[in-house]
């Protein structure tokens, strides 16, 4: 029998133009982690979000790691992060011997949940900072946040790996906080196979970001160095990638929405279906769709990835499991959402799961998808 063709949650989508801009550093030999490609990549990226300044890096969580430096996070000092993510938002902390403290989310946007986030400023009043995740490019409740935090004098990192082209009244994610930070990896709205970009309005810290990545050497002949630093920089190579892959996020973002659309039109009569819900305030890149099934029926997220899996070889993905209920970070601070203690992560993850929406899905699949939904409802 044919295997058939596999449908994907969301796979990178090139368009040709990357190729050109690879050519050319490899015409020009710079074949090496800077050159021309990284420079311009980080000015169009600048250009594209408002963010100000940018350092192109190796990996989204390069990006955090070095946020987390700047801000001296040390031993012992605690860094409040959102639950309900993937586990990259959390390990840099741990790289700095910090010590994560978990804010679940809230049910209106999935994201780090401002009643919680209080409560955890009542235990912990200084945080060396808070790292805000925008879920599947949904923006989280910023307004509160951004006030919560200001108050506290709090440095925010805006963990907007998921979110890229994602707006929050009309301004970027990624943007709100002191820094913020991109993810280009294979299955992000756009891709350099693997990268990262740390983004700042001040320009002395994308210098100081891109002075750690590239294995602080100071201004010297004589190779010398009087800090530690990293090899995280993105190479000129892949940065040619991603310069190619700019040119269409606007056009995968308007792909992706339709898809979220689709499912949100087509969904409206089952009543136990609810799609990961949108912010009111923001426009979201909806690079993943996902949904949620009351927790009265009796179809379980299990039942419909294996429906999925099982009848048209399409792939799903379990809602992230939040941080506090990892074996890894079983000893750390959660707060909850709600007054009682549950945890709507933990809900939104028993019931949920993400539905294929990569952009190159036809028709005839979506409908396919859709269908073998809802037959089993
Ligand atoms: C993908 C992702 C990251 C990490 O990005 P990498 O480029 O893979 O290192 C961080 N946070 C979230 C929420 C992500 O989804």
């Amino acid at each position: 029998m044919m295997e058939k063709k596999r449908i994907y949650l969301s796979s990178p989508t090139m368009h040709g133009e990357e190729q050109r801009f690879v050519q050319e550093a490899f015409d020009t030999n710079w074949v090496a982690p800077l050159g021309p490609n990284v420079t311009a990549f980080e000015k169009e990226m600048a250009a594209y979000t408002g963010c100000g300044h940018a350092a192109a890096l190796s990996a989204g969580t390069a990006a955090i790691h070095m946020a987390l430096r700047l801000l001296e996070v040390k031993q012992g000092d605690v860094v409040f992060v959102s639950d309900l993510t993937f586990s990259a938002s959390c390990n840099p902390i741990v790289y700095e011997n910090g010590t994560p403290v978990f804010i679940d989310a809230e049910p209106d946007t999935w994201n780090m949940s401002p009643e919680a986030l209080r409560r955890a400023f009542e235990k912990y009043p200084n945080p060396k900072a808070v790292i805000c995740v925008h879920l599947y490019g949904t923006p989280a409740k910023l307004d509160e946040i951004m006030e919560i935090c200001e108050a506290h004098g709090t440095p925010v990192i805006e963990d907007a790996a998921e979110s890229l082209g994602s707006t929050y009244q009309g301004k970027h994610t990624g943007t709100f906080g002191k820094y913020g930070i991109y993810s280009f990896n294979g299955n992000k709205i756009i891709t350099t196979s693997g990268g990262g970009m740390f983004v700042s309005a001040d320009e002395e810290a994308a210098k100081k970001v891109t002075f750690l990545a590239t294995q602080a050497r100071d201004p010297a002949r004589h190779y010398q160095h009087s800090q530690i630093g990293y090899n995280y920089r993105m190479s000129n190579v892949t940065a040619g990638i991603g310069r190619g892959q700019l040119l269409h996020l606007e056009e995968h973002k308007a792909k992706k929405k339709a898809i979220y659309e689709r499912y949100c039109r087509e969904f409206a009569d089952v009543p136990a279906i609810q799609m990961n819900p949108m912010n009111p305030k923001g426009d979201a890149n909806n690079w993943l769709s996902g949904m949620a099934i009351a927790a009265d029926s009796k179809v379980t997220p299990d039942m419909v990835m294996d429906a999925l899996e099982e009848k048209l070889n399409a792939e799903c993905r379990p809602i992230w499991k939040p941080m506090h209920m990892q074996p890894v970070f079983a000893s750390c601070d959660f707060f909850a959402h709600n007054e009682d203690g549950t945890s709507v992560g933990a809900d939104i993850f028993g019931r949920g799961l993400c539905l294929p929406s990569d952009i190159k899905n036809t028709d005839e699949e979506m409908e396919a998808i859709i269908r073998t939904v809802k037959e089993l409802f």
